[in-house]
């Protein structure tokens, strides 16, 4: 318990029972679970913990799509504003199959927090689309793309709430969402979006963000128990934006990167990969699949491997009670969103495995869409080197701060991390006030 003052007073007595249900376990389910261990550890009251786990805002669109073929789909999108308490609205706008409301409530408050422990001026937010992009020609995209922003305008902009990437968009998906946006009000806003193309806005340095802060993560985890990359073997799952950039970066350092995998499956080499070959085999053939400098291995395999390090960087729930039971790394950095459940963790932190939580391990990303916001409100663009300079300190002073919490406290990182940024954005809901 802390000396938290009761906010029972300013906010209605919700019960947490009122919170937004998760209708299935996944990513909500784990999201609210999080934040409840906060919450408790806090010692925040029911009203409390409703306004913190409650999306402040959510629309849920239609998207009808005109197919090269003349037919007509219909596909469903979301927009979630998790909190806005200490600045717009900030997150990802995904592509996937499996999109629902839910994954995007949860995903959204994952970037609440995320923004927070970086202390960036941030809520959190993010979108999506349940479409599987692989499937439709970039013509069909850009007008999905399109028609998807238009339909949630209103409730974005540089001062509402600004996208980015994620799984399955990249930067000229966020070119579109610029241009619709811009177009409808009649000027160029470069500031809706970021992780836009360098010619039209976007920021050097923003599309390896995410992965050179998952490896600053991983050095300054190593650093606390007196080892280097120099010392380490480690596996990557996942070798899309974030993986593949952290598996070469990892190797750039001296690390060994036994094994990495896609979703068609993974490849591995005891004593290390050769990473240029691979990511030009990639480049030909679109997976990591039939690479002939290793051995088959499928992803389950991947996450049980004698590795020091592994980087889950693919998608949510892969570490669960059973597969996080057969870990063998020392260290585990999640480049993904929520990639371990509740289960996973216990099972992780009973096996004194250390665990950098993704609100901290992939916030590289959003540190540098900050730095492109910022940027693109000045119009005055800064160096890679700033750029690289500046997201280094971000992240040491985040690994800083939640290492330090998590010592006194005797606490998990994810704990510390949660505590922090569930902390920090309380507490701006307080000195704000309620209104009316
Ligand atoms: N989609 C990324 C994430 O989950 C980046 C979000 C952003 O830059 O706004 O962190």
């Amino acid at each position: 318990m802390t000396d938290h003052t009761s906010v029972a007073d300013v906010v209605p007595d919700v019960a947490p029972a009122d919170l937004a249900v998760p209708t299935r376990d996944g990513p909500l389910a784990t999201a609210q679970a999080q934040l409840a261990n906060a919450v408790e550890r806090l010692g925040y009251d029911p009203g409390m913990h409703a306004m913190l786990g409650t999306s402040r805002r959510e629309i849920n669109v239609a998207i009808p799509l005109r197919r090269d073929d003349g037919s007509t789909e219909l596909f469903h999108g979301f927009r979630v504003q998790h909190n806005v308490s200490r600045g717009p609205g900030k997150g990802g706008l995904r592509f996937h199959p499996s999109v629902d409301v839910d994954e995007v409530r949860a995903l959204a408050m994952w970037m609440t927090w995320k923004c927070a422990v970086v202390e960036l001026p941030y809520g959190g937010a993010k979108g999506g689309v349940a479409i599987d992009p692989r499937h439709y020609s970039q013509g069909e995209l850009e007008r999905v793309t399109r028609r998807y922003t238009s339909e949630i305008m209103p409730m974005i902009g540089p001062e509402r709430d600004i996208m980015a990437p994620d799984v399955g968009t990249d930067a000229q998906t966020m070119a579109w969402v610029m241009d619709t946006y811009s177009v409808n009000k009649g000027y160029t806003i470069p500031g809706v979006v970021t992780g836009k193309p360098l010619e039209v806005g976007g920021s050097l340095g923003r599309a390896t963000a995410t992965s050179r802060g998952v490896v600053h993560c991983v050095v300054a985890a190593l650093a606390e128990h007196g080892k280097t990359l120099d010392d380490v073997s480690a596996a990557v799952q996942g070798f899309g934006k974030v993986g593949s950039h952290a598996a070469v970066f990892l190797a750039e350092g001296g690390a060994r990167v036994e094994a990495v995998s896609d979703q068609y499956g993974g490849v591995h080499r005891s004593g290390g990969l050769d990473l240029p070959r691979l990511m030009a085999h990639v480049e030909r053939t679109g997976s990591v699949v039939d690479f002939d400098g290793g051995e088959p291995i499928d992803n389950t395999a991947l996450l049980a491997l004698d590795v020091d390090v592994l980087v889950p960087a693919a998608v949510e729930g892969v570490l669960d009670a059973e597969t996080a039971g057969q870990v063998q790394a020392r260290w585990v950095v999640e480049g993904a969103n929520g990639p371990t459940t509740p289960d996973g963790d216990r099972v992780l932190a009973d096996r004194g495995v250390v665990v950098v939580p993704d609100i901290l391990a992939n916030a590289g990303g959003v540190v540098v869409s900050y730095f492109e916001w910022v940027q693109a409100q000045q119009a005055y663009w800064w160096t890679e080197t700033e750029i690289e300079q500046r997201l280094a300190e971000r992240m040491a002073m985040a690994f800083e701060s939640v290492g330090k919490t998590a010592r006194h406290r005797d606490l998990s990182l994810r704990d510390a991390a949660l505590l922090l940024s569930v902390q920090r954005v309380a507490t701006a809901h307080q000195t704000r006030g309620l209104y009316p």
